[in-house]
């Protein structure tokens, strides 16, 4: 690798390649789920778009099928991990919304009772 493309890397993209471990749940061309390093829920896992949309403003009209994907895909690794009862599915956007890293990611948490509204 050509010095300096690592440091223009997201974590997530340094993630997809294998740069920096974590446990991935689930991978194809468009996108890939891991889960999160530090919970907030017995279930915690993030689906993840390979291309590194910066936040949900970024996101362009032709992204509306990416964005429905990342969904499906979300919905299916909630049943294999057995969350039958439910969970919430969450973007967090820029300062206000808490966004900590800037490359697009989907939030799944569950396996427990939430709470609404979030804090
Ligand atoms: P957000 O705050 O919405 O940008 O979410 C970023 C998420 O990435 C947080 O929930 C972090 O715990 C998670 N995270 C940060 N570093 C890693 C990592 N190396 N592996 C897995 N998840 C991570």
């Amino acid at each position: 690798m050509k010095g300096g493309d690592m440091a223009d890397k997201t974590l997530f993209q340094k993630i997809a390649d294998g740069d920096i471990p974590s446990e991935m749940l689930y991978e194809d061309d468009v996108c890939f789920a891991i889960r999160d390093i530090n919970p907030q829920a017995p279930v915690h896992f993030l689906v993840i778009p390979r291309r590194p949309i910066p936040t949900l403003n970024h996101l362009e009209k032709a992204d509306e099928d990416l964005v429905g994907h990342l969904f499906t895909v979300a919905a299916k690794l909630a049943m294999e991990e057995e969350l039958t009862d439910g969970y919430r599915t969450v973007f967090n956007c820029g300062r206000h919304g808490q966004q900590t890293v800037n490359h697009l990611h989907l939030h799944v948490l569950g396996g427990r009772q939430l709470k609404w509204p979030p804090g």
